[in-house]
């Protein structure tokens, strides 16, 4: 295959995915196979000699769509969304072609620049300060876990890099019970240790205590622990539990903050929807994915930064053969994240931005959440149906009166395959997640989901 052949076949590519989009709400949303079902199908080893690309392509239908989860489905409303906008799918087909390689100002120019300029067109239009900076990762959990090595290091006064922790105090690293697992593995990662990410207290709406917060850090303090730092929560996974920063932020007696907005963030660019994360503007870190409800497909998660250099000292190392001879005044994006290679992600979110506008990135979540509690009420309204957490943006949860019943649901809902729903544990029940965000979805898809209850209940 060469690139003659490239040029024929992306064309081809490029129809079968206006089809595979066209066709998709007459597919089941989930996979409809067993485990091994795949597998069973491939060859074990590797072809010796080459094959035409009629032949790949043509197993390539026979048996990757049947044993796809399809997250474009307009009926996808399990987990969050990881929506893609076809202006993002056109920008992914050039950075592809392009195919470059981050790491340094000097080995993309375009890859960085851009980059920057990007995270100052998503920083003003979350409304956040115009003095944060920031960079692009690929997921939430690497930015979380940067974000947990630095708190660390500024904890050590980055004697942690060359020393390592043996021997040193205990760290303590503070958060509720919603944030998301991806916390949790970052102080493994970071050498914490699970035992010391202190799990605070939160009130009856699911918000971190502060009066616990402080009662915490002082009683570590008291110790001789060292608290190195607070994550907050800004729309939780389970039910979309929000902390309430600006009240938490006298509480964590100056130590620096991190905010895991990974899923709400894009929300933020609706004015109406800020006094959720207030305080966020004054964190030392804050995490979102665009890749989760802003149109820019996977992988593509931001990190704000109110002043990097502390993030840049803990992870930044200058080896020979990667010093610039550019002088300091380039921006070397590895030197803010754990790989040393990079893609170029920026490039679908200049095309997302500019192709919708933020006027159509706010109408399309406007119109979610207006969706979600839309479905909310109707199922409400149904006998033996219980809203179990309220919409928070567009997501709530639902249950029916018993454990087994409602498990009983989920499981034939998703046999069914009109929908796609998955569950959580809420105040010690199994339920039902609704969570609406697909970007082709209409209020017509969202609604399917009573239907489903109602037939399948
Ligand atoms: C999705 C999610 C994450 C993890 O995101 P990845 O980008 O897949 O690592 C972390 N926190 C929250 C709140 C999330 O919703």
């Amino acid at each position: 295959m060469d690139h003659d052949d490239l040029n024929l076949w992306a064309k081809r590519a490029a129809d079968w995915v206006r089809d595979y989009h066209a066709g998709l709400r007459d597919r089941p949303v989930r996979a409809q196979v067993a485990p091994g079902d795949l597998l069973a199908q491939l060859p074990g080893v590797a072809p010796e000699a080459a094959e035409p690309v009629e032949e790949i392509f043509a197993d390539f239908e026979r048996l990757i769509p049947g044993a796809t989860t399809h997250w474009q489905h307009p009926r996808f409303f399990a987990y969050f969304p990881a929506n893609a906008s076809p202006a993002s799918m056109l920008a992914e087909q050039l950075a592809n072609g392009i195919a470059a390689q981050g790491m340094l100002w000097q080995t993309s120019p375009a890859a960085t620049e851009l980059e920057q300029a990007m995270v100052g067109w998503l920083r003003d239009a979350l409304g956040l300060p115009d003095d944060v900076t920031g960079t692009i990762h690929d997921t939430a959990t690497t930015a979380t876990l940067c974000a947990v090595l630095t708190m660390r290091e500024r904890a050590l006064d980055y004697a942690g890099l060359t020393e390592g922790l043996s021997g040193g105090p205990r760290l303590r690293v503070y958060a509720s019970a919603q944030t998301h697992s991806s916390v949790d593995k970052a102080v493994r990662l970071a050498g914490i240790g699970q035992d010391n990410l202190v799990k605070v207290p939160v009130r009856d709406d699911l918000s971190m205590d502060p009066d616990a917060l402080a009662a915490a850090i002082a009683a570590d303090r008291e110790a001789g622990h060292l608290p190195c730092g607070v994550v907050f929560c800004a729309g939780g996974t389970g039910v979309g539990a929000f902390d309430d920063i600006a009240a938490c932020l006298p509480a964590c007696a100056g130590l620096p903050t991190h905010v895991d907005a990974a899923w709400a963030g894009s929300a933020m660019v609706c004015e109406e929807f800020r006094p959720l994360w207030a305080g966020a503007e004054r964190c030392d870190s804050i995490v979102f994915n665009p890749h989760k409800w802003m149109g820019a497909q996977f992988d593509c998660c931001v990190q704000f930064l109110r002043d990097p250099v502390a993030q840049v000292n803990t992870l930044g190392l200058r080896p020979d053969y990667l010093r610039t001879l550019e002088g300091e005044d380039v921006t070397n994006f590895n030197e803010w994240t754990v790989p040393l290679g990079r893609r170029f992600r920026a490039l679908k979110l200049w095309f997302v931005l500019r192709a919708y506008g933020l006027d159509g990135i706010r109408g399309r979540i406007r119109d979610h959440v207006a969706w979600a509690e839309a479905l909310a009420g109707r199922l409400r309204a149904m006998e033996g149906v219980e809203i179990t957490s309220e919409p928070r943006l567009a997501l709530f949860s639902f249950a029916l009166e018993s454990d087994a019943a409602t498990e009983a649901l989920l499981t034939a809902i998703n046999a069914e395959g009109r929908v796609y729903l998955t569950q959580t544990r809420h105040r010690g029940r199994f339920v039902i997640r609704v969570s609406v965000g697909s970007w082709d979805c209409t209020e017509a898809d969202v609604m399917e989901v009573a239907q489903a209850v109602e037939r399948l209940r």
